[in-house]
């Protein structure tokens, strides 16, 4: 493989370097080093050189600095979820993104060295209301695409290119920290969500309860307590980081069971999928509740539900349970606002393992009391 001295030189370089970093001499054809995937195909991950960004991915060109890896990737890999772009056979993954703008054109918002995050989600091209409207993560038809899982390219290439409308910029203080953006940004969406439900009367929402205690659970947390909320953590883990960044947090962590140990949330935030537990936090919260569902379940796994005493419950106490998917624009801004007001100590504690692009295959790899975020470090 043969990889462009430039290409790997992945430090910062000032602006004036930009121009001969990135225009080799003619003829020579920089190769880029990516994470690729055939989607539907299980084991068919590879480090592969890629050409240049297309142009038409868009105008600024941005350095990757580091791509998370998430439950969505790890499908990916094992061939259950994900689809190449129209004529192509691989998929580049990644689409939670943290990396420097090497070139913005004038008026894109954006100069040479901001660090930005890259939108997941492209309006259909219908588009449907929702899409026209801007809400992409509401999206009618299905017919939207995703980069790093649906229909476009991802994040995990040494550089990528996109358009200023889904470039997020993000607190230089935060530096690399800023990965956690777009699942801040998922958890930005399902807060905001909860409440323009909540509008729907008078609320005076105090207790919290968010299920599982990974990425999302977290920042689901750290957004509940930068409302001043009362947060009840619950996951199976009694050791490990979890419970400590619970407490770094101010949050109060459970392990037990949720009738017994953390009823009567007035908002649920459900981060696990686990059937079990879905159904027991719909069952154990107080009137007119809120619950969010973000988990993903690989489904197949049934469980015994009355559903009768449930949607008896659920009628009688005005509880309202609802799904939540992706993130538009606007969410992905009031992440990097959450994220820029948060700890910076307890944010990087977040990321539990960070992985040079040549040991990518180690990102499926999980334990869960010690592992929350792994990063691909396109630094290292
Ligand atoms: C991503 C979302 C995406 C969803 C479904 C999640 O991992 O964070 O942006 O919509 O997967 O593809």
């Amino acid at each position: 493989m043969k990889v462009h001295p430039q290409a790997v030189k992945l430090e910062f370089l000032p602006p004036d370097r930009f121009a001969h970093a990135f225009h080799p001499a003619a003829g020579e054809r920089p190769a880029l080093r990516a994470l690729t995937v055939i989607p539907g195909q299980a084991d068919s991950g590879r480090i592969r050189d890629v050409p240049e960004p297309p142009e038409r991915d868009g105008p600024i060109l941005v350095e990757t600095v580091a791509v998370g890896v998430c439950g969505t990737d790890r499908e990916i890999l094992a061939g259950h979820y994900g689809e190449a772009p129209e004529g192509e056979g691989h998929l580049i993954l990644g689409h939670e993104s943290i990396g420097r703008v090497r070139e913005a054109p004038p008026g894109s918002g954006l100069s040479p060295g901001d660090w930005v995050t890259g939108i997941v989600r492209r309006p259909d091209p219908v588009p449907c209301p929702n899409c026209a409207a801007g809400e992409w993560d509401m999206c009618r038809n299905g017919l939207f695409t995703e980069r790093g899982i649906k229909g476009r390219h991802g994040f995990a290439s040494q550089r990528f290119r996109i358009e200023p409308g889904f470039a997020v910029r993000v607190d230089p203080a935060l530096g690399q920290l800023g990965v956690l953006l777009e699942p801040a940004s998922i958890v930005a969406k399902a807060w905001d969500h909860i409440e323009r439900i909540g509008r729907r009367a008078h609320w005076e929402p105090r207790r919290v309860l968010v299920t599982g205690a990974g990425p999302i659970g977290l920042l689901a947390a750290l957004l509940g307590m930068q409302r001043g909320l009362e947060v009840h953590l619950f996951d199976r883990n009694e050791k490990g980081i979890k419970p400590e960044l619970a407490a770094g947090l101010g949050a109060f962590y459970h392990t037990g069971a949720i009738e017994t140990d953390c009823p009567r949330a007035d908002v649920v935030i459900e981060a696990t999928g686990a059937p079990q537990i879905v159904v027991d936090a719909i069952r154990h919260n107080c009137p007119h509740s809120i619950v969010c569902l973000t988990g993903i379940s690989s489904g197949g796994r049934a469980i015994e539900l009355d559903v009768g005493g449930l949607s008896t419950k659920l009628v009688l106490e005005n509880d309202a349970v609802f799904g939540s998917v992706n993130a538009n624009r606007s969410h992905f801004e009031a992440a990097a606002a959450a994220l820029a007001g948060a700890d910076r100590r307890w944010l990087g504690r977040l990321i539990t393992r960070r992985l040079p692009l040549d040991r990518w295959n180690e990102m499926t790899e999980r334990d869960s009391s010690r592992d929350v975020k792994t990063i691909l470090d396109f630094a290292a």
